[in-house]
């Protein structure tokens, strides 16, 4: 099967480039240094290569990915870095032999986790995003209970999300540090062998963390690559040219794919055409002018804002081997981790 087979829109992932970020990022933060992040990609296939460079543990955002990950038995050593009211499908999961280890922030998810079967948790500290965790003064105490119920606490986690796509790489790191400052104020309260945090945009700065949860790194996005990480962008949607308008007059002509806000998640904006000038996404199109136009039947590959939204919108992930038009499929995974 060749790309040129393909029914468009359909998710691409290039073999070659995928195979270069898995590496490089083992090279940097080699077997347990990293726990990949599978929200980002949401698949089991992706996750075995994951693996195969030498990292067992894994992070996940939703109990499907943790059901998901033990299921195609990849359960070693599952983290759950979020928060989670009813935990009893966790608890099915650690029945089966899989371990899980579940984020609390408070007495209702300690609570959870009890009731649910779990027997391992980190204390989730906010450590800058408005999100989850628990204020670093209190993490102690959080720790203490869990334990008081039973639970083994393993550490504490983090997450700088606000800060992962900061343009300015200096400020970055030392905003970076502050709050590794606090996520290490906290772990001196709770005790445990796990300081787990950061993501791809800081994953060389967070030095004082005994794991990163980076995810992004294996397909990256233009939000990404602008912030200045040199990973390579191996994910891509292929999509078909429908329709092309030629310049008239004052208007520049346009060209239309067939690919719009149902195939790319939007949040860090538009999604960009090699060579081209993207104007807008609808529903089921990318108007983008380019010279020369394309014509209708071209097919192009665009790339995604964001990687993460993109994935979970398809039922597919295509490897495919090199970026020419004629560049064979070399395989078909599934994005099994989607839905909750
Ligand atoms: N850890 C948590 C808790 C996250 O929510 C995320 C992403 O949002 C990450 C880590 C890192 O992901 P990425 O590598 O995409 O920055
Ligand atoms: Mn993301």
């Amino acid at each position: 099967m060749r790309v040129a087979d393909l029914t468009t829109p359909a998710l691409l992932v290039e073999a070659g480039a995928l195979e270069a970020n898995l590496a490089d990022m083992a090279a940097v933060l080699p077997g347990p240094r990293l726990r990949p992040h599978v929200k980002a990609h949401k698949t089991t296939a992706l996750a075995a290569r994951q693996l195969a460079h030498g990292h067992q543990g894994f992070t996940c955002a939703t109990v499907r990915e943790v059901e998901g990950m033990a299921a195609a038995g990849l359960g070693a050593d599952l983290l759950l870095a979020n928060e989670v009211l009813d935990a009893r499908r966790l608890g099915a999961v650690v029945d089966s032999g899989a371990r899980v280890t579940l984020a609390i922030d408070s007495e209702a998810t300690l609570r959870a986790a009890v009731d649910g079967g779990i027997r391992e948790v980190l204390v989730d500290v906010n450590i800058g995003l408005p999100r989850c965790g628990i204020a670093p003064d209190r993490a102690g105490a959080l720790a203490d209970a869990a334990r008081a119920a039973g639970l083994r606490v393993r550490g504490v986690m983090g997450y700088e999300g606000h800060l992962q796509m900061l343009a300015d790489q200096a400020e970055r790191a030392r905003l970076t540090t502050e709050c590794t400052d606090r996520l290490l104020a906290a772990h001196a309260d709770v005790g445990g062998e796990v300081i787990s945090g950061g993501g791809t945009g800081t994953h060389t700065m967070n030095t004082a963390c005994t794991e990163i949860q980076a995810g992004s790194y294996a397909l990256m996005d233009t939000a990404y690559t602008a912030a200045g990480l040199t990973f390579r962008q191996s994910l891509t949607v292929l999509s078909t040219v429908v329709s092309a308008t030629p310049p008239a007059g004052d208007m520049p002509g346009w060209a239309v794919a067939d690919a719009g806000l149902k195939a790319f998640g939007m949040d860090h904006g538009n999604p960009t055409v090699p060579g081209a000038d993207v104007w807008f996404c609808s529903d089921e199109h990318l108007t983008f002018t380019a010279t020369p136009l394309p014509r209708p039947g071209d097919r192009i590959r665009i790339v995604p804002a964001h990687v993460d939204p993109t994935v979970a919108l398809h039922e597919r992930m295509h490897v495919v081997d090199g970026d020419g038009p004629d560049a064979e499929v070399l395989d078909s995974w599934p994005v099994d981790l989607r839905g909750w």
